[in-house]
């Protein structure tokens, strides 16, 4: 197992110094300036490189070996009562655990996609592997959350499910595609998602956090492509129980950045997200290629254009599986996240099988 970890350490390190290269050539045109600034005072002179050099890889907080994980306490132990499969087709393999007691102590996983569609490949699940990935966590009796329910504490969570958050990168039109007749495509990840959700309307609430793109020179990963119907699809998922947040608006580099640009990319796609969704709090970021800006504090809050804005969290790009939110050790700005590639999924949903003591468990609300 001590060797696993090592060789699961130097996976994800390597795993994040090519995460993203190639992936979106950002080039950021002009974005209308929600004031009379001109915008050309604080669009990025300096495009994100083609293939980012990271500065040092950010190593995982917590490994589930740590000492960090402490035994569960025997307090009462609430019922956990996975819901039976009502559809006969599904195969009813390995059963989740009766009871779980709970242990918010434990260790989260936070699963990283991009694109799901033909074929599999580095950067995209096909959705017939996204579905297995599906049932495989349903099976293990995993229930689904967002990122902002995470470094809240997963306040809604009933007693005895294990969180399993799900991550979406680049706002793909692989993610969330509407067909010609209307409906939601079944085949792309919000579609996927969804079917499921439906026929498992008890355990599987429909949960997810996708970090969208502004302006990026690649149409279809512009809010889901399909340009006419961005503002719905916005809409949709955060009515549906999604978590809408940010990529930054041009997947920008922002360990390059100044002080300046960061906080305009920051400011900027929230500020326009939220126009977009009335009502909504856009909270949580995921940090393009993994690189950190060299003030950090800048992820928290900064001001752009008089006007003050704040994150609650942000993921990166790798790191494995992740601390407690309710753990010392827990940094909501250094989220860790498993990338889902099939290696990766075999090893961390194998290892919490074989260990399910170092998972966290909710104690409910
Ligand atoms: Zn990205």
């Amino acid at each position: 197992m001590h060797k696993s970890l090592i060789l699961c350490i130097t996976l994800s390190i390597v795993i994040l110094l090519t995460a993203c290269s190639g992936n979106v050539s950002s080039q950021p045109t002009a974005i209308p300036a929600p004031s009379a600034t001109p915008v050309a005072q604080v669009t990025p002179t300096t495009l994100p490189s083609q293939t980012p050099t990271p500065t040092t890889p950010p190593t995982p907080t917590t490994l589930p070996t740590s000492t960090s994980t402490p035994t569960p306490t025997p307090s009462p132990t609430p019922t956990f009562t996975p819901t039976p499969t009502p559809q006969p087709t599904e195969t009813p393999t390995a059963t989740p655990s009766p009871t779980l007691p709970p242990n918010t102590m434990g260790s989260v996983l936070v699963l990283e996609y991009h694109m799901v569609k033909e074929p599999e490949d580095r950067w995209q699940r096909t959705p017939d592997n996204f579905r297995a990935d599906i049932e495989r966590l349903h099976r293990l009796g995993y229930s689904p959350a967002n990122i902002i329910d995470l470094t809240l504490g997963f306040p809604d969570l009933p007693a005895g499910r294990k969180p399993i958050v799900f991550t979406f990168d680049d706002s793909d039109i692989s993610q969330f595609r509407y067909l010609e007749d209307g409906s939601i495509d079944l085949d792309s990840a919000v579609g996927i998602l969804y079917d499921f959700h439906l026929k498992h309307p008890e355990d599987w609430p429909l949960k997810s956090t996708l970090y969208v793109l502004q302006d990026v020179n690649v149409p279809e990963r512009v809010l889901f492509g399909q340009k006419d119907l961005q503002d719905f699809k916005l809409q949709w998922l955060v009515e549906n129980g999604f978590e809408v947040a940010s990529h930054t608006i041009s997947h920008f580099n922002l360990t390059a950045g100044s002080d300046e640009e960061v906080q305009w990319q920051l400011a900027v796609s929230q500020r326009q997200l939220e126009a977009r969704l009335p009502g909504y709090d856009v909270r949580s970021l995921s940090i393009p290629f993994g690189n950190y800006p060299a003030n950090e504090s800048l992820l928290a809050q900064g001001v752009w254009d008089d006007q003050p804005y704040t994150y609650a969290g942000a993921v990166m790009v790798a790191g494995g599986a992740g601390p407690s939110p309710h753990s010392a050790d827990f940094n909501p700005y250094r989220i860790p996240r498993v990338q889902a590639l099939q290696s990766e999924l075999d090893y961390w949903l194998g290892y919490f099988e074989e260990n399910p003591q170092f998972y966290y468990v909710s104690a409910g609300p």
